[in-house]
């Protein structure tokens, strides 16, 4: 396994001709101070559970394997993320497949009728050590963005407490505390206290991305009626619908489906998809939501609306950190493109999908499947065996 301390280097070589291992075996013993050790597999489906299990430190892969080929074998990995170079044995003048493997991530090509010991050795030595360096800059470039992660979380923190205090104070002038406001004054107060709530907003959501990026959050999970909390959410926005004039109708499963969910988190993502559906369709329009009973493990919520739309182009970059798409009601409604972002992050954490589909002019309907909670078979009293006749 690896993490094993070994004091060789173990090389598996993937090949279906006992000569070609022969040869390659012959090369690696005549390397001075080999620290290599070469095992061999013939076929493409050994081989394949083998590299799975990861224990060897080198790959040498031929192209030809029987029927198959090494490429095919090489595509059932991702070679990118393996800490463990691969290297593909190619025969004379197949350029193609070499180009082909490297996109696929493939460390190296070794072509096979021009191969001998110091070259098989410089090969694996460098292609080990341009891991090695690559790891390196993986780790360097993780540990500059988790700098960054909390960075931006302090800072959200630190900005978040004076914005209260401001909201704290403005609302205490507009209530009079401070002795008597003008209708001008109050009307300045008050547009103070919009901008600076929409200020808290925005710090709120970094904060919470922050977080999430930092990998902060802790699901506590439990048993949800999942009706029952669309229909508190819906009930909580139901001002943003009336300021609106829309309507919303909510369609529940006939029976009650309990999912185990962690209730604020699950709250917040779905209510953004929610207060989405109201921000993005036109006064006087409709939103449906549907809790659907869908299949054996699974629910689904539905939150479909007669608005503006998402254009195709748009769609790539829907669930992703700060892209707002632009609409006709976009910069009339305002947010920070990381609402879908969140939210979509939130649901995976919980086992759930998200998907969308969307008519630019008549309406957008997001699809939320998430895991339901799995029934326990009831503990069955002991029963006493029948007394003998
Ligand atoms: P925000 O609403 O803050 O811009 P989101 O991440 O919630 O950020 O949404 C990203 C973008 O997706 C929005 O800018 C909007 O263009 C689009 N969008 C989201 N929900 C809908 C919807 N129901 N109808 C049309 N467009 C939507």
């Amino acid at each position: 396994m690896r993490g094993t301390v070994s004091k060789y280097i173990r090389v598996l070589l993937v090949d279906d001709d006992e000569d070609d291992y022969l040869i390659i075996r012959n090369f690696i013993n005549k390397i001075h101070d080999s620290p290599f050790k070469l095992e061999w597999i013939s076929n493409i489906q050994d081989a394949s559970v083998v590299i799975d299990e990861e224990a060897h430190d080198i790959y040498l892969i031929d192209y030809r394997l029987g029927e198959e080929n090494g490429l095919e074998l090489l595509g059932r990995f991702d070679l990118v993320q393996r800490p463990e170079p691969f290297i593909i044995l190619t025969g004379a003048g197949d350029e193609r497949v070499e180009r082909k493997a490297m996109r696929m991530g493939v460390a190296d090509y070794l072509v096979k009728g021009t191969l001998d010991s110091e070259l098989l050795s410089r090969v694996l030595h460098y292609s080990m050590q341009r891991k090695r360096i690559e790891a390196q800059r993986v780790e360097q470039l993780m540990e500059i963005n988790r700098s960054k992660d909390e960075f931006i979380a302090l800072a959200s923190h630190q900005l978040r407490t004076p914005a209260t205090a401001v909201k704290q104070y403005i609302g205490m002038i507009l209530e009079g505390y401070a002795g008597d406001v003008t209708q001008e004054q109050q009307r300045f107060l008050q547009s103070a206290y919009d901008s600076n709530e929409r200020q808290i907003q925005v710090v709120n959501d970094i904060l919470r991305v922050a977080k999430l990026d930092l990998k902060k959050i802790i699901l506590k999970k439990q048993d949800v009626d999942i009706a029952k909390l669309v229909e508190s959410i819906t009930h909580d926005l139901m001002s943003h619908f009336e300021n609106r004039d829309q309507n919303v109708t909510l369609h529940k499963a006939k029976s009650s489906i309990l999912l185990p969910v962690d209730s604020e988190y699950i709250r917040m993502a779905i209510g953004n998809i929610i207060d989405n559906a109201s921000k993005y369709t036109p006064e006087g329009k409709n939103v449906t939501i549907s809790i659907a009973d869908t299949g054996k493990n699974v629910a689904e919520i539905a939150i479909c609306d007669e608005g503006v739309g998402i254009p195709k182009e748009g769609m790539d970059k829907l669930f992703k950190k700060f892209s707002r798409i632009e609409n006709p009601l976009s910069v009339k409604v305002g947010g920070t493109g990381l609402g879908l972002y969140w939210a979509k992050e939130i649901i995976e954490l919980h086992g759930g999908t998200i998907k969308v589909s969307s008519e630019v002019g008549k309406g957008t309907t997001f699809t939320i499947v998430l895991p339901k909670t799995v029934a326990t078979a009831p503990k069955r009293r002991g029963t006493l065996a029948p007394l003998p006749a």
